[in-house]
């Protein structure tokens, strides 16, 4: 492809792209293609002579775009979002033109020195003390496999890396009943081994039970273990619910455990004050990891990890062959050490482009303004007759479920549930996800997309109600 065939094609799909934004709604929100209907209109060898690019873009529209969920359609409710927004979107296109590796500061000085920067400013926006340093990681999952092995090292002195474990080696790691999957993956990679995550009971609310960790620490030193870490929740992913972090903190404190904190949803929140109080006990904390990329409009990937410890983190990750060695090594940042990956992407553009877009107080503006959807949205399942909520919404997700009168057995509703989820995300007009809460089937309703407004709320709500009444009780 020459650059002029580059410029004009380019200037087409930019067209598209605003043309696709424009029309989304009329998308259905959720694929319904069936498993293999996309490969088999794939040709099974590669083409041999090239093709016109006329003739890629038309199969991108009629063999991908049918198999894609449209996580931008503002009617997507299910999981988390992966928000994009228009500024994000411009520099990832500047990124990819550039294709620039940032794997330390002479690769890339303006893209590392534009990383630290941007970080920081996350720092202050979501409220945590300057003692904490941001690095930006491709997701959630290993920045906090990185907090694991980072406490890992911490603990052995470096051993582990140095020599490996040997058998008198039994770490443990303590996370709630509702914590995100990837501790259990980050635990099993880690070498600490699955068997040996604790996963402590919840309240009512969904939140970890401070006095049942402390039990289960002290019961395991009893019993010849080393506990290593412990992974607090702001935001689970079932409902949101909100580890309390300072009685969290205490123990760990007490205990010498690193403490890491996986607000990937509800990190974002932080940003308007009237959610500090997720931080409070922040001060026995040694990470932090939120995802700008799923609440705060920039694309897939964006995960900003904070430690308290660069040292430590370098320590845990630093290797310096002789063909990496550069000279201003002391006075810069090779983000190559700070987490797993050699080769980085050039991510900081986007959180920069979309920071100063909106500016602080847009994006304020624009969190408060879903929250406040979701409050109301639950306040009105709380007075419905036939609905109930089956969590407290703190964040902008609502959690509920269909309950007739009449019927009161769980794995009834259960079943009458998830197929009022079947029939809403069949429909293409919103896209919904479920969790299971104390054994009962919830449906989850995340109020967090970009583009979301009161109407796709209130349309949502509309179909959500018509269609369970009309649908005939399972008997
Ligand atoms: C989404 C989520 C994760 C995983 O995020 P990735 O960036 O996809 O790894 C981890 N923890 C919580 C609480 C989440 O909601």
């Amino acid at each position: 492809m020459t650059n002029k065939e580059f410029r004009a094609y380019a200037h087409e799909l930019v067209d598209w792209m605003a043309d696709y934004l424009d029309d989304i709604e009329r998308y259905p929100v959720k694929s319904s293609v069936v498993p293999r209907e996309t490969i088999r209109q794939l040709p099974t060898v590669p083409p041999q002579a090239g093709e016109a690019f006329e003739q890629i873009f038309r199969d991108f529209q009629n063999i991908v775009l049918p198999g894609m969920t449209h996580w931008q359609h503002p009617s997507f409710f299910a999981y988390f979002p992966a928000n994009s927004s228009p500024p994000s979107v411009l520099a990832e296109m500047l990124t990819a033109t550039l294709g620039a590796q940032c794997m330390s500061w002479a690769t890339s000085p303006a893209a590392t020195e534009l990383e630290e920067r941007v970080m920081d400013w996350l720092r202050a926006m979501i409220g945590l003390p300057d003692t904490f340093t941001g690095v930006i990681q491709d997701t959630a999952s290993t920045a906090t496999l990185s907090a694991i092995l980072s406490a890992r090292e911490h603990r052995t002195g470096f051993l582990i890396n140095e020599r490996g474990f040997s058998p008198e080696m039994r770490f443990t790691v303590y996370c709630s009943s509702e914590t995100h999957s990837s501790i259990e993956k980050a635990v099993k990679i880690a070498g600490l081994g699955r068997t040996h995550l604790r996963k402590i009971p919840v309240d009512d609310q969904y939140a970890l039970v401070p006095r049942a960790l402390d039990d289960a620490i002290e019961r395991d030193q009893r019993r010849g273990y080393t506990p290593l870490c412990v992974i607090a929740t702001l935001g689970t992913t079932g409902s949101t619910a909100i580890d309390p972090l300072r009685d969290i903190g205490e123990i760990c404190h007490k205990h010498r455990l690193w403490l890491h904190v996986d607000a990937a949803f509800g990190g974002s929140a932080l940003i308007l004050p009237e959610f500090r109080w997720m931080l409070e006990g922040i001060e026995h904390v040694n990470s932090l990891v939120f995802n700008p990329h799923k609440w705060l409009f920039t694309n897939f990937d964006c995960s900003a990890f904070f430690v308290r410890d660069v040292a430590t983190l370098v320590q845990t990750f630093e290797i310096l062959p002789e063909y990496l060695k550069t000279s201003e090594s002391e006075r810069v940042n090779n983000y190559r050490d700070w987490g797993i990956q050699l080769g980085r992407r050039f991510r900081a553009l986007k959180l920069w482009f979309v920071i100063r877009t909106y500016g602080v107080e847009g994006l304020q503006a624009r969190l408060r303004e879903q929250i406040g959807m979701a409050r109301s949205l639950a306040q009105k399942i709380q007075e419905s007759s036939d609905f109930e909520l089956l969590a407290p919404s703190t964040l902008s997700l609502v959690c509920f479920r269909y309950h007739p009168v009449g019927i009161d057995d769980d794995t009834r509703l259960n079943a009458i549930n998830s197929s009022l989820m079947e029939t809403l995300n069949s429909s293409g007009k919103l896209y919904l996800s479920h969790t299971k809460l104390s054994g009962r089937f919830a449906l989850r309703m995340a109020i967090a997309q970009t583009n979301v407004q009161q109407r796709h709320v209130d349309n949502a709500w509309e179909q959500i109600v018509d269609t369970a009444r009309k649908t005939p009780a399972v008997p």
